[in-house]
């Protein structure tokens, strides 16, 4: 199945609200650490449900967000949510954005990398649309130094990406970004059950829950477009 194909039939099931909720206990936390300022442009990669798009310009001011998106469903949701029109949506793949040189002044993008058929051309093309001092927010909770996250591909049934926390960086460097930071965000909001509780169904132990959600949380690469 295409990734556009699976997340097509998420939207048409309401899922992308549920991922909007779970999402937003580690997003708020990545949103209010970028330098948007009133006026900016930004960009949502991987947009979803829109969230970001929507509270960048609610909290920051930005001047217009874009949420791109492989999946119609998912932009076609995301447009309903909201009917601020310097809130805009476009149906496309990151390899191939369709913004111009240095249109854009910050990109955030939360559980969404990961899905790049070919992630260095993504991060080539997030380089050209940036301007220079622009800064990409990456964020994942899918990667090598998280061990509770390497059976997903199975669940979801798509390839996905699997770099370590070096990697990323030496992929953003190579693609003309400084990494300004790179740091786990912990999950304090996800409700883990009582000892008692374990094995659930999709726990073995309590340990392993605590460790998910508080300790690995979820992988920020920040990236900052050089001159
Ligand atoms: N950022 C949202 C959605 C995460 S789900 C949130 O935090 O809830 C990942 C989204 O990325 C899906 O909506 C999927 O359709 C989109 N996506 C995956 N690969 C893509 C690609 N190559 N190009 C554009 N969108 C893609």
């Amino acid at each position: 199945m295409s990734v556009s194909d699976a997340f097509d039939e998420w939207a048409r099931q309401g899922r992308d609200e549920g991922m909007e909720e779970r999402h937003w206990h580690t997003a708020k936390h990545v949103l209010a650490r970028m330098p948007v300022e009133s006026g900016d442009v930004v960009l949502d990669l991987g947009c979803g449900s829109g969230y970001a798009g929507r509270a960048l310009r609610e909290t920051n001011g930005a001047a217009r967000s874009y949420g791109i998106d492989a999946s119609r469903e998912m932009a076609h949701n995301a447009r309903s949510y909201t009917d601020d029109e310097n809130v805009a949506f476009v149906v496309g793949d990151f390899g191939h954005l369709p913004f111009d040189d240095d249109s854009i002044d910050h990109c955030f993008s939360m559980e969404a990398f990961y899905y790049a058929e070919d992630p260095h051309e993504v991060l080539a093309e997030l380089r050209r649309v940036l301007r220079p001092g622009g800064t990409f927010y990456c964020a994942v909770n899918r990667w090598e130094e998280n061990v509770h996250s390497h059976e997903w591909e199975e669940l979801v049934g798509v390839p996905m990406l699997l770099w370590s926390e070096r990697e990323y960086r030496a992929a953003f460097r190579e693609a003309g970004f400084r990494v300004a930071s790179q740091d786990r965000i912990p999950d304090t909001e996800t409700e883990i059950p009582a000892a008692e509780a374990f094995p659930t169904e999709d726990w073995e132990t309590r340990e392993a829950m605590v460790e998910r959600y508080r300790e690995y949380g979820t992988l920020l690469t920040v990236g900052v477009a050089t001159e």
